[in-house]
This record gives structure tokens, C-alpha cells and sequence, in this order.
């Protein structure tokens, strides 16, 4: 259409989405390309991409052709209108919230919290692990126990992964778990897949008579009915056997019970979705887990600490295991790295915003409501399961669930059918008066006014809560407003996000997040939106996951795709479960042999361990390819037993490896499957597809590829993408509304809290496909592959480049060797990394996938000028090694090793270093109005671990 139309007409159009997504405009890529020594993108792009694995063009596509962002906008509205605003009341874990304006407004909806990356680089991340650490003193507080980590993917994750905790740290003989009867029902479905792969036994119970021998329990607090009893006697039982007690415990009504920690459990887990995060049709939010002392180092996930810096000032960091799935790989004790950051960041702030006054208010209506609605249901003859409930409670209904249900949702209202005889009614912040008494109406009852409700009426003296708790400054100090919006401010302002400059993080992606993107993320019929609503209620959503799935089955070459594992570690344990059990299928049982090329991510081993597989690594050669000749030898010694490859494409060594199809071949001749890691897609999309090379399942990072933003560790979404022989074990859900998903053709067993996992951030990946086109994508690979290759070639001369393809091109990231520097200078890879922050950089990745090296990767996003900065920056520094080289500074005191600089160092005392105060903060011109600055300086990581403090320090410690 747009051909027909004269050139004048265009240009006076509104600039294409894809122009403003992708930083390098016509001039820009002609410079670049000269650099680079190629006449067109198109050939340098062929080039790089073996031929051999070139898609051939389509004849039609699933994609549409761009939008421009109004029209996205209006279509999402389109979508949005048809889902049906409804007000849950169905309760499982998941419930309706107020989120405060101020935090939504300045910390959902702010690029400087959601755009920033995970706090590797903790000087410039003070801020939100501040955040995190307030979260994780919520999270101990309110648990009774005497350490939480930074947020888990979701509640019934984070139940297993306690499972697995029980596990390692149990001295009990038996594969024995026991599982409350009246757990979540999602929770059980996945104990029940997850502990299936790992060779645990899981007895469900109901906690009465005499116990079996295990290693562990899971107790439900309160339980999916409502019920709230006192396990400490099942506690005492449990722990005679040697084995730990977890608890999943609500932590809103925490605020007025006794905690679990006070019960005897050993670990706490749960959601923190009640606190402020939108339900989003399931997520994303923040799982939770605390542990007793002594558990500590079992902790998964995050877990932040306070330190100090260079100059002794207490400072905040990531501690002891945060990194364990990328050191100790298939002996982590868990595969989790994208977590939930931004929702944790959010919960945490509910409760500062709220205090424990506040909450406990919240908690206390929340409760008087239920029982209000109870004492009506109950003086009206009906039957309740339990007395004893804090804001859930079961009705008794024989014949009539099925007409109550329908009763309330013809009045609004989203309620739980558990069977003919039995209705589910749950409580939350929003519930008002009139909902009760429409609610009320649904079951037959009419009256005008509902009886006094009294909170915890039912429940025993002793489950009262009496101690006090988040009783830190921090949860008293800012309660109006403005305090509020100025506290979250002076977070942000220490960090550095997308939103101050680029983030060229190697394997991460760290792409332009688009307003346009983010802005379903908050409309309510996307936000408030429960994840076991009815099929009827969520049509709008369930038809832009259809499309999305569509649409990244056909860039993927995939038959089949999952939304619902929460992040590409997840994804990958899906990819893994599926294979399994198709090789079970097959008769296949003792094929449990995992080949993982050395180079590989370590969440690929972890996750290999958790779908109960032997992990055999395979060598990579010199050039950085998977070594050919090994991989022959390791499918020739485990033929019998082998499972699966993982190999990721192009390579962590950021090159296209030629032999793919090769590599694929021989997996597939001895009888194994293929996995190949999708997060690198970004080098891919439009050239080539994981399906056309021989894999046969995949995960995607839409968190990095699909432009979901990366929330400062979190939410991500890691869609599993298979073949369609492998699709029937692919991830289903109990609770699914759609047939297909629920075992229908979908089978595996679920991986996540909700059927469709994080559906509340999947407007953004929809409205990126939507509005790039596939021709926009196929521009997006070849800018981001440009742009790779031309800091490689402007950077060559300084820095090694440690591997490349064809032509000497590397894909859509480069990895610098820093050895040879540290060779001949002394200054470090960390160094390098520290002193960027004073350039006004975050430094890329540090020593992944090869130690003592920088992994570049700038995505398309990025414009010249912002590129060209960098390598200018990446030049300087290389001079002032070799000044240090030389003898002109001093090997123990230059501006390396010294950085960063915060105002403090060269403003307060004496001067008396050998180079400048300039040098020192301005080294080059431009800082001079666009400084920013670092508010510690470097952090003494292991001082932290010596010293293990996981909760908010006093004030006085900052004095
Ligand atoms: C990011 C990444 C992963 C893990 O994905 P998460 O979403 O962080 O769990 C796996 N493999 C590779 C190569 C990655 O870069």
C-alpha cells in the first residue's frame, strides 16, 4: 500500500515503530558498515549466519504487517474490552489489591526501576537492593525466621524448591515427602510433576494418627479451604525423624497469626502478590522463602547483604550463593537467575508505604468482612467447611454450586466451584459491603445489612499473634505521599538503568522497553484479571496468547509453544520435563544422559539436575565451537543413555557455529533430543530458525529478545517452543481455560503457579511482534549483528576479540579478552568494569561465558552516538593502563584500581592521589553536565559473606 504513495506523503507520516526501536538510522548503519568493511547489512548479516541454515522466504506469514503504535494501542484496547471485568473473589493464592498510586506511578510505570538489570554490579545498584533488602526484612519479620531471600518465581515453585531444601538438608533415609491435603491444588500438581523427575515420593495427608517417616512436610497455612490450625505438634512429629517442616503461609494474614517460624516450620514460602502487585492474570509477582538459621546457605535464588566499601561504608550486594547456578552449574541448588524482582521491589514498598499498623488494619477488615459474610451464610442454615479461617471460607451448598457460581458471576462476581456441594469464597482489601451482599444474593440470601464481622473469631488464643514485628525506621518513615515519592526516588537515583544509558550486557539483551509496550501492563482489564477466572471472563487475553504463541512458533520453527514458565531457567527444566518424558513414553527409561557444552550457561546443568538427568560436559574448541570430535566420543560412550543435548545457538561465545546442523544430526542419529537455548535469539530472528536446525524444544527469553523489560532481576517470561512429537509433554495446568492446555494435547504437567504463568507482562512482547512486523524483526537481528561487530572492529586494536565466525564476524554480542591486559598492566577485568561506572557506564558481562573477559552487547537499540561513547570510553581506559603500565601512576593507586569515585572522594579532605580529581570523575568532558554518580565505592564482596547480615542494618550504621 504505502509503495503506491509518493515519498513527500511518507516522510510527513509518522516514523514507523521500527525506526524508533532501532537506534542506528541510514546514515548511522552506512558509517558503521564502512567500519566494519561490508556494503550492506543484508550481505554482512548473510555472511555472519551460515548459508546452510538461511530460512526460505514465506509464502504467507501468521505476522501481520507493522502496526504503528496507535494502532497497537487501539487493538490492545480491543483485546482488553474482551475480557470481562469481574471481581474475583476465588482466593488459591492469588487475590485482588490496592496498589498504591505512588507506587505504581513511580515504581511500575518508571523506567528507572523496571529497565534496570540485575544488581551484579552492586555500586550501581544501591537502590534497589536497598528495595530488596527491605523486602527480605518483610519477609523474616513476618515469618518468624531468621532469613528471606530477595523473591522466588511464585508460590508453588517456591513450595517445591523448599521441597528440595528439605531434601538436601534432612539427614532422614527416605524419598518420603508429605503433602497437606489441603495444599493449593496447583501447588500439588506441581510437587507431583517436579518430584516425579527428581525421584521423590509424595504422600499426601491430612496430619492426623501417626506419621510416616520423611524428609520433610508441607503444610498449607492457612489451607486451600480457608482452615487455620496449629501444626507445631505435626512440627515436633516431623522434626523426631529428622526430617523440616515447610510452610506456605499467607503473608497478609501473618500479620495477625502466629508466625510459622513460631509453629516450628523450618522454611517459609508464599506469594507476596496480596501486597500491592496486580494480579495480571497470574503474574508476574514475588515468591517468597525464609529459612531458620543454619539453613542459610541453602537458600535458592537472591539473597542480599550488607557489606562495605573500599572507605569501610556499609553498602549492599548480592551474598554468598547468588550466583551459584552460573559457578557451581549441576551443583547449585537451584536453576533460578531471571527472578521477580520488580513485583518484590513492589510488595516490600506496600509494606513501607503501609507499616505494620496499616497492614495489620488491612488484615483486621479483611478478616471482620469474611466473617461477616460467615455469620450471614451460617444464620441462613448453611454449612461451613471450617470456623476457624481468616479470609477464605467453604460453603456447604449439596446440588447447588454450579447455580451459586453462576448466580454471582451473572452479578460480577468470580467465585470457586470445588464441587457440586461445595462453593469457595474468598476475601481481599477491595471487598466491599456491597460485594458481600451481592455475593450473599448469589446464594439465595437477600438482606440490606450484613452482622458485625469479628477478625479471627473462630481461631484459638494461641494462634493470635502477639510479638511485634517490622519494627525498622524503614517502615515507619514514610507514610505521606511525599515522603513516599522522595524515598523511591532517592532509591532510583542511585541506580543506573536503560533510562541513563546503555546496558551492554553480553547474553542479556538489554533492548529499548517501549512506553507504547508497557502501557496495557496497568489498564485494569489486563491487571485485575485472576488467573483461574472462567474461560468466558478472559477472552481477550486468552487470544493474544493464542497469537503470540503463533506468532513464535513461526519465528522459531516450532510446532507447539507454552507461555507459562516464568523465566528462561524455567523454560529450559519444561524443554528438559518433556523431553523425559517422551523417552519414558518410548519405553526410553534409562536414557537420562545430558550433553552440555562447557561454554554453556549455568542454569542449563542446574536445570538438568532438577528434570533428574546426568549432566556430561562437552569440550569447545579453540575457536570457541563445540568440539566436534568429543561430541562424537561422548554419543558413542553414553549411546544407550543419552538424552539430550543442550546447546545453545549462536554460542555464549557469541559466534554462528557452523557444524550446527552436524551437531544436531549426530544427537538425533543416536537416538537423543535436542535442546537449543533460545536466550541468544536476538542474532537469529528472521535469518534463521532453532526448529530448521535440528532442535527439537527450546526456551525464549521474552525478557530479552521480545523487549519485556528486565525489572532489576525480574519478571521475565521464558515461553518452552517444541515439535510436535514433544508437545503432549509439554507444560498443562489443572486449572487451565483452555481444553488444550488442561491435558488436552498439552500433558506435562504444570511449571508455574498459573496456567499461563507471567500473562500480565505478555502485552508487551504481543505489542513488540505487533508492531515490528517480521520485517521489523529481521531489521532488529540485523541492526543488533551491526552493531556487535562494529564495537569488535573499533575495539579490536585495543582489545582482543576472543572468538569469531566467518569473516572474522561475530553474531549480536562480542567477547573482549581482558587477559592479555592484566598481563601486561596488572589492571583487572574488574577494574575495567569499575572504572566504566565513572564514564558513565554499566560495564557489560563480566567473565561469562570465559573469566577475565568482557561480554559485549549492545542490541539495536542503541544509537552511534551512545555506541561510539562507549568505545571511546573502552579506549581511554585501555590508556590509562597502560599509564599505570608504564610507571606513571602506581600499580596500588590510580584511577583503576581506585574506581569508582564517588563526590565524596574527591570533595571531602585532603587530595593525595597521582592523578587529578578530573581525571578521577570527569575523564572525559561530557560528564561534566550528565554525571552519574555512584553513592559507594567499590564493595569488599567477601568481607560480606564473612559477615552475613541480610536484613535492613539500623540507621546508625549510615551515620
Ligand atoms: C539468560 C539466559 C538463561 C536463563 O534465563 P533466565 O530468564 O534468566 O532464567 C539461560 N541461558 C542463557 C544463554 C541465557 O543468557
Amino acid at each position: 500500500m504505502s509503495t503506491l504513495l509518493p515519498s513527500r506523503t511518507q516522510a510527513a507520516s509518522p516514523a514507523a515503530f521500527t525506526d524508533r526501536h532501532i537506534g542506528i538510522g541510514p546514515d548511522a548503519q552506512a558509517h558503521m558498515l564502512d567500519v566494519v568493511g561490508y556494503d550492506s547489512v543484508e550481505a554482512l548479516v548473510e555472511t555472519a549466519v551460515p548459508a546452510s541454515i538461511h530460512v526460505q522466504p514465506r509464502a504467507s506469514s501468521e505476522i501481520p504487517v507493522a502496526a504503528t503504535e496507535a494502532e497497537a494501542l487501539a487493538e490492545l484496547r480491543e483485546l482488553a474490552t474482551a475480557n470481562r471485568s469481574a471481581r474475583p473473589m476465588i482466593g488459591l493464592g492469588y487475590y485482588d489489591t490496592l496498589t498504591p498510586s505512588v507506587i505504581s506511578r513511580n515504581v511500575l510505570e518508571n523506567p528507572s526501576w523496571y529497565t534496570a538489570y540485575t544488581p551484579y554490579q552492586p555500586e550501581i545498584s544501591q537502590g534497589r537492593l536497598e528495595a530488596l533488602i527491605n523486602f527480605q526484612t518483610m519477609v523474616t519479620d513476618l515469618t518468624g525466621l531468621a532469613t528471606a531471600n530477595a523473591s522466588m518465581l511464585d508460590e508453588s515453585t517456591a513450595v517445591v524448591e523448599g521441597m528440595l531444601v528439605a531434601r538436601r538438608a534432612s539427614k532422614a533415609k527416605t524419598d518420603v515427602f508429605l503433602v497437606d491435603v489441603d495444599a493449593l491444588p496447583q501447588t500439588k500438581a506441581l510437587l507431583h510433576h517436579r518430584a516425579a523427575a527428581v525421584g521423590i515420593r509424595i504422600v499426601e495427608t491430612a496430619f492426623e494418627g501417626e506419621l510416616p517417616e520423611a524428609f520433610g512436610a508441607f503444610v498449607q497455612y492457612p489451607g486451600a479451604t480457608g482452615r487455620i490450625w496449629d501444626f507445631s505438634a505435626v512440627a515436633d512429629a516431623v522434626h523426631a525423624h529428622g526430617g523440616l517442616v515447610v510452610a506456605a503461609a499467607d503473608l497478609l494474614a501473618l500479620t495477625l497469626l502466629r508466625s510459622p517460624g513460631a509453629l516450628g516450620a523450618d522454611v517459609a514460602v508464599g506469594t507476596t502478590q496480596r501486597f500491592g502487585v496486580p494480579l495480571g492474570f497470574g503474574g508476574p509477582h514475588a515468591g517468597y522463602m525464609a529459612v531458620r538459621a543454619g539453613l542459610e546457605r541453602q537458600l535458592p535464588g537472591r539473597l542480599v547483604g550488607v557489606s562495605q566499601d573500599a572507605v569501610g561504608a556499609p553498602a549492599y550486594r548480592l551474598s554468598l550463593q547468588t550466583r551459584e547456578q552460573h559457578i557451581r552449574r549441576e551443583k547449585a541448588t537451584s536453576n533460578i537467575c531471571t527472578a521477580q524482582v520488580l513485583l518484590a521491589v513492589m510488595a516490600a514498598m506496600y509494606a513501607v508505604y503501609h507499616g505494620p499498623d496499616g497492614l495489620r488494619a488491612i488484615a483486621t477488615r479483611v478478616a471482620q468482612k469474611a466473617d461477616a459474610l460467615a455469620s450471614a451464610l451460617r444464620s441462613s442454615e448453611l454449612n461451613l467447611a471450617s470456623d476457624a479461617f481468616f479470609d477464605t471460607v467453604r460453603v456447604h451448598v449439596p446440588g447447588r454450586a454450579q447455580d451459586v457460581v453462576d448466580r454471582a458471576r451473572d452479578r460480577g462476581y468470580q467465585l470457586l466451584w470445588v464441587d457440586d456441594a461445595t462453593v469457595g469464597v474468598s476475601v481481599d482489601e477491595t471487598t466491599t459491603d456491597a460485594d458481600l451482599l451481592a455475593v450473599l444474593e448469589a446464594f439465595g440470601l437477600a438482606s440490606e445489612d450484613l452482622p458485625a464481622g469479628e477478625a479471627l473469631r473462630g481461631i484459638d488464643d494461641a494462634l493470635h499473634r502477639d510479638d511485634e514485628y517490622l519494627t525498622h525506621p524503614v517502615f515507619h518513615a514514610h507514610r505521606s505521599e511525599t515522603a513516599m515519592m522522595r524515598y523511591l526516588k532517592s532509591l532510583a537515583d542511585r541506580d543506573y538503568a536503560l533510562d541513563r544509558g546503555m546496558i551492554p550486557l553480553g547474553s542479556c539483551t538489554m533492548k529499548l522497553n517501549a512506553a507504547t509496550e508497557m502501557a496495557a501492563v496497568s489498564w485494569p482489564e489486563f491487571s485485575r484479571v485472576h488467573p483461574f477466572a472462567p474461560e468466558a471472563d478472559v477472552r481477550g487475553y486468552l487470544e493474544m496468547i493464542e497469537q503470540l504463541e503463533r506468532w513464535l512458533a513461526e519465528v522459531t520453527g516450532y510446532d507447539a509453544v507454552s507461555l507459562q514458565p516464568n523465566a528462561g531457567s524455567q523454560g529450559e527444566l519444561a524443554g528438559l520435563l518433556a523431553i523425559r518424558g517422551y523417552h519414558l513414553a518410548n519405553g526410553d527409561a534409562e536414557r537420562t544422559v545430558c550433553l552440555i557444552p562447557s561454554s554453556a550457561h549455568g542454569t542449563n546443568a542446574a536445570s538438568a539436575i532438577l528434570a533428574g538427568m546426568k549432566v556430561v560436559v562437552v569440550a569447545c574448541d579453540e575457536a570457541g565451537n563445540v568440539d566436534l570430535g568429543d561430541l562424537r566420543a561422548k554419543i558413542a560412550q553414553h549411546a544407550a543413555e543419552l538424552s539430550a543435548l543442550m546447546i545453545t545457538y549462536p554460542s555464549t561465545h557469541g559466534v554462528y557455529e557452523h557444524d550446527v546442523l552436524e551437531i544436531t544430526q549426530a544427537v538425533h542419529d543416536a537416538g537423543g533430543q535436542v535442546y537449543v537455548d533460545g536466550a541468544n535469539l536476538n542474532a537469529l530472528l528472521g535469518f534463521a530458525r532453532f526448529g530448521d536446525l535440528g532442535g527439537d524444544v527450546s526456551h525464549l527469553n521474552l525478557h530479552k529478545t521480545f523487549a519485556i523489560p528486565h525489572g532489576g532481576g525480574g519478571p521475565g517470561v521464558g515461553p518452552v517452543a517444541a515439535k510436535a512429537h514433544l508437545a503432549p509433554f509439554l507444560p498443562s495446568h489443572p486449572f487451565s481455560q483452555r481444553a488444550e492446555h488442561a491435558g488436552g494435547v498439552f500433558d506435562g504437567g504444570p511449571v508455574s503457579a498459573a496456567p499461563h504463568g507471567s500473562a500480565g507482562i505478555l502485552p508487551i512482547s504481543w505489542a513488540y511482534v505487533r508492531m515490528m512486523g517480521a520485517e521489523g524483526l529481521r531489521q532488529a537481528t540485523a541492526a543488533a549483528v551491526l552493531s556487535a561487530n562494529y564495537i569488535a572492529a573499533r575495539l579490536r586494536e585495543h582489545y582482543p576479540v576472543l572468538y569469531a565466525g566467518e569473516g572474522g564476524l561475530v553474531a549480536h554480542e562480542c567477547i573482549l579478552d581482558l587477559r592479555p591486559l592484566k598481563e601486561q598492566t596488572g589492571v583487572t577485568v574488574d577494574d575495567v568494569a569499575k572504572r566504566l561506572i565513572d564514564y558513565g557506564f554499566h560495564a557489560p558481562t563480566m567473565s561469562f561465558p570465559v573469566a577475565g573477559t568482557l561480554m559485549v552487547e549492545p542490541t539495536e537499540s542503541e544509537d552511534l552516538v551512545e555506541l561510539d561513547r562507549f568505545v571511546d570510553a573502552m579506549i581511554a581506559i585501555k590508556h590509562e593502563a597502560l599509564a599505570v603500565a608504564a610507571g606513571e601512576w602506581p600499580a596500588d593507586d590510580n584511577p583503576l584500581v581506585n574506581a569508582p569515585h564517588t563526590a565524596e572522594t574527591v570533595v571531602v579532605g585532603e587530595w593525595e592521589h597521582p592523578y587529578s580529581r578530573e581525571t578521577a570523575v570527569y575523564p572525559v568532558r561530557s560528564l561534566v553536565r550528565g554525571k552519574y554518580w555512584p553513592p559507594v565505592r567499590r564493595i569488599d564482596q567477601a568481607y560480606g559473606d564473612r559477615n552475613l547480615v541480610c536484613s535492613c542494618p539500623p540507621p546508625e550504621a549510615f551515620a
